[in-house]
């Protein structure tokens, strides 16, 4: 393929001459660590099939994990965490308004969750690990929490409240801690009523409200045994990111953390939350390039569920709902392939955003719609 032909077309960027690789940003990261691993970090959304920004950023994942196994003869695994604390109903109280929300993992159980996963992402992930090589694992994040060194990391964060809530939450320093009620799974989304009644390095006891059972305590222990009164640790987005980066830290390989470029904002608290700890090694991040609708807005589940066309305008429809597309997932993870590597081609194609236009664009002038010739 002439690749000088049907590149996208992007400015200098401020990295020009200084990084030829967009994977070179972890290479200080691997020179100072000294690790012969490194596993990638990814999330994986299943509140509804993925769109292109999804699979864009999930791509790049696998195409930076094979390019830092192969530059820097290092073993990669990617780590993919799939949200199912998300939420899934919401109600609020008549009374105060109070914001209650039931996650998928509370409200449709361990089993359908797995079913979600495989649906949304099993061949198109099985099918990139296949063509690039690189091994892949799904966690959940409920497995995730219930493991010691996620409790820990919570129960650490709880004795630094002092200063992270600053950083967590600049505006009013409140970070949202909402335990699901242990009869019915609903949690206030805010955490309003939640109050830490003790917090050490070997448990702490929060207090919180549910809508139709009242008050309950829930208790967490380090260890994360595995208890019928062990409570689900519930956090605002942050908080959770913190927890989840400061466990991956403690792998003996490198951890990287890969995100679309719209967390670079946040990431810039969660960096600034890492500062709170003692000896703080700040992750190793690569952020990927998000797809934009015409508008400008970046594609959103939330935004398309609600039919708000300004946010979706000039998309194919299998561009929102990876679901509606055409041909074979194996077709699907071909066509990622091509897009993704055209973007990485140069640091300056994949340090920007792509609109669903120009996406359209540039598989038509790669050739790489399904059907066309190779
Ligand atoms: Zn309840």
């Amino acid at each position: 393929m002439n690749t000088a032909r049907i590149a996208p077309v992007s400015p200098v960027s401020v990295t020009t001459g200084a990084v030829e690789h967009s994977v070179d940003f972890i290479r200080p990261r691997l020179l100072a660590s000294g690790h012969d691993r490194v596993s990638l970090y990814a999330g994986v959304q299943i509140n509804g099939a993925p769109h292109l920004g999804t699979s864009v950023m999930q791509t790049s994942a696998f195409l930076l994990a094979r390019t830092a196994r192969d530059k820097f003869g290092v073993d990669v695994t990617l780590r993919f965490g799939a949200l199912d604390n998300a939420g899934c109903e919401t109600r609020r109280c008549p009374r105060t308004g109070t914001r209650y929300e039931r996650s998928f993992r509370h409200a449709l159980g361990g089993e359908r969750i797995q079913e979600l996963i495989r649906t949304y992402y099993g061949g198109f992930f099985d099918a990139l690990s296949a063509i690039t090589g690189v091994p892949h694992e799904i966690e959940t994040y409920t497995q995730q929490q219930s493991r010691p060194d996620f409790r820990q990391e919570f129960l650490e964060s709880l004795t630094r409240m002092d200063a992270l809530r600053w950083v967590l939450a600049p505006s009013h320093g409140k970070v949202p801690m909402s335990p699901p009620c242990p009869r019915c799974g609903w949690a206030q989304k805010q955490g309003e009523h939640t109050e830490v009644l003790a917090a050490g390095p070997g448990h702490a006891e929060l207090a919180a409200v549910c809508l139709d059972h009242g008050g309950y305590v829930a208790r967490v222990r380090a260890d994360g045994t595995d208890g019928a009164d062990e409570a689900y640790i519930g956090s605002g987005t942050l908080h959770r990111n913190l927890l989840k980066e400061r466990v991956a830290a403690r792998e003996d390989a490198l951890a990287v953390v890969v995100k679309g470029a719209d967390w670079a904002a946040g990431c810039r608290l969660l960096d600034e939350a890492f500062l709170c700890y003692p000896q703080a090694v700040l992750p190793a991040r690569l952020f990927t390039p998000v797809v934009l609708s015409a508008s400008g807005a970046k594609l959103s589940k939330s935004l398309i569920r609600a039919g708000r066309t300004e946010a979706t305008a000039g998309s194919e429809p299998w561009m929102l709902d990876a679901g509606a597309w055409p041909g074979t997932v194996e077709e699907y993870a071909r066509l990622l392939l091509g897009l993704v590597t055209l973007m990485l081609s140069e640091p300056r194609h994949f340090e920007r955003g792509y609109t669903t236009l120009e996406v359209a664009r540039l598989i038509d002038a790669a050739g790489l719609r399904i059907g066309a010739p190779a």
